[in-house]
């Protein structure tokens, strides 16, 4: 397990740096070398005499711990196993022709270039998910990979009930917190606002003797262990909020990993147990805790000194509805906090029916613009806008998409949890301090890493298992006073 772990952590280096500093010229020699080190990992992951230890080791009496971590670690060598390497050599073909042929169709803004990819690309996860095993939804064994022990049956009502809800909530506020965009015309000095998110990182509590930030397109959270975090942010000269919202976000990661417990370093339970709950961390710092008014009260006067000219005339009220204005967007990363779920919702109850065979590629677009009208109450311009957007499907990443909205119900659960066992906790942010809400997450949610599902985390913590209703009260009490409107009553409660 430590031979894999820091295989990984090499992977986890490389990739990193293949998003960061790699020279252009050199993208051909490390995609060679990922794929060498991927294919070692593999072989040692599958390695029979692994299965032997592994099954020796499970016939012996051990401690809750160890259990978990065999169990975590049976799953992924099981996953590798089932699905045959010459799936795996498909599939990773399949995924470059998906990337190269979704950029043509981009640039034609044509779907039906990227379509026959995308067909394949769902054929060969059919047959992967067959290979993993499910009981009778395929969708299960997909979303098995990143959201371990949640299913289809579970998942899609609750995300069902989501929409039900959300969808008189952005009728009833797109439009109504803003006027024209604050930044519109305004330029803010890059290297300031990388000081400032250096200087944002260091206030937050991010370890940077155990981490660095760097710049990239999209930022991530990557890096080789607990005690090498690196996060990415990206800076927009027009607009500081992409580096300051990136930043918050990747510290929410960043933080989670440094707070896997030493004892767990280079085995299987350093790690989240699902993309679901690493993305509940990282929500909670971009949106409870980074929109709020507390978080600004504070912050704002730091932010006005970087940028006088700039934010000349913006007042702290202004900023706060600029960073939590609701409008409809065509966009996924464009939109705002309620309208996000809307697009999560979309995207997997699409996924599901492609997986099921419900749908059929040819008929995706029209399919996507229908429910795209229906849900957020826009009509994509073209397919750019619309079922090419995203970069998921292009490398035929089915099951990933509800993990997002997932991260936002749990992150709800989460700080309501927080804010009663933790009354000083807005005193705190304040003041600039997140020293109690730091601890609580590391005592309930980091140190304990990839012991136990998500959901059975989450409802140690909380008392209950995967919900909206914490996330639905803190979106009606947060939107109810800033918009100064009553808000529709919930068609659900
Ligand atoms: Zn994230």
């Amino acid at each position: 397990m430590h031979e894999l772990k820091d295989l990984a952590g090499v992977l986890g280096l490389m990739s990193w740096d293949q998003e960061t500093y790699l020279p252009s010229k050199a993208g051909p020699a490390r995609a060679a070398q990922l794929a060498t080190l991927q294919g070692l990992y593999h072989q040692r992951l599958v390695a029979p005499e692994v299965g032997d230890w592994l099954e020796r080791a499970e016939r012996v009496e051990l401690d809750a711990e160890t259990r978990a971590m065999l169990k975590v670690f049976r799953r992924e060598r099981d996953h590798s196993v089932r699905v045959p390497e010459s799936l795996v050599r498909a599939l990773a073909e399949a995924q470059s022709t998906g990337l190269e042929t979704w950029r043509e169709a981009r640039t034609a803004r044509d779907f039906a270039r990227f379509a026959p990819a995308l067909q394949r690309l769902l054929e060969l996860r059919r047959e992967q998910a067959d290979a993993i095993g499910h009981g009778g939804e395929r969708y299960d064994a997909l979303l098995d990979h990143f959201e371990p022990e949640m299913t289809t049956a579970r998942l899609l009502p609750v995300l069902e009930r989501l929409r039900a809800s959300l969808v008189p909530l952005v009728d009833a506020l797109d439009g109504a917190l803003g006027g024209p965009e604050i930044f519109d015309g305004r330029s803010f000095d890059a290297e300031r606002q990388w000081q400032f998110t250096l200087e944002l990182l260091e206030l937050l509590g991010f370890d940077l003797h155990a981490g660095r930030q760097d710049r990239s397109i999209h930022p991530f959270t990557g890096g080789t262990h607990p005690t090498d975090v690196r996060l990415t942010t990206r800076i927009d000269p027009v607009n500081p909020s992409p580096a300051l919202f990136g930043t918050l976000h990747e510290f929410g990661h960043g933080l989670y990993e440094q707070g896997f417990a030493a004892a767990h370093h280079r085995t299987p339970l350093a790690a989240a147990p699902s993309m679901g709950l690493h993305e509940s961390q990282s929500r909670l710092w971009e949106n409870l805790v980074g929109r709020s008014l507390p978080f600004w009260e504070f912050l704002y006067p730091r932010l006005r000194s970087s940028f006088p000219e700039a934010l000349a005339g913006v007042e702290l009220e202004d900023f706060h509805r600029a960073i939590n204005r609701v409008r409809r967007s065509p966009i996924r990363v464009e939109a705002d906090e309620i309208t996000y779920n809307l697009h999560i919702v979309l995207r997997t109850a699409l996924e599901v029916r492609l997986l099921r065979d419900e749908l059929r590629v040819t008929d995706l677009p029209e399919a996507w613009n229908s429910e795209m009208e229906r849900t957020v109450g826009l009509r994509p311009r073209d397919d750019v806008e619309g079922v090419l957007q995203d970069i998921h499907w292009a490398h035929g990443e089915f099951g990933y998409f509800p993990t997002y909205a997932l991260g936002n119900l749990y992150a709800a659960s989460l700080m309501r949890t927080a804010e009663r066992a933790l009354p000083v906790l807005w005193d705190e942010v304040t003041r600039g301090e997140f020293g109690a809400l730091r601890a609580w997450l590391g005592q309930h949610i980091h140190r304990h890493g990839a012991w136990g599902s998500a959901e059975e985390r989450v409802q140690a913590v909380t008392g209950h298992g995967l919900t909206d209703t914490d996330f639905l009260a803190y979106l009606r009490s947060k939107y109810g006073a800033l918009s100064g409107r009553a808000l529709p009553t919930d068609p659900h409660r």
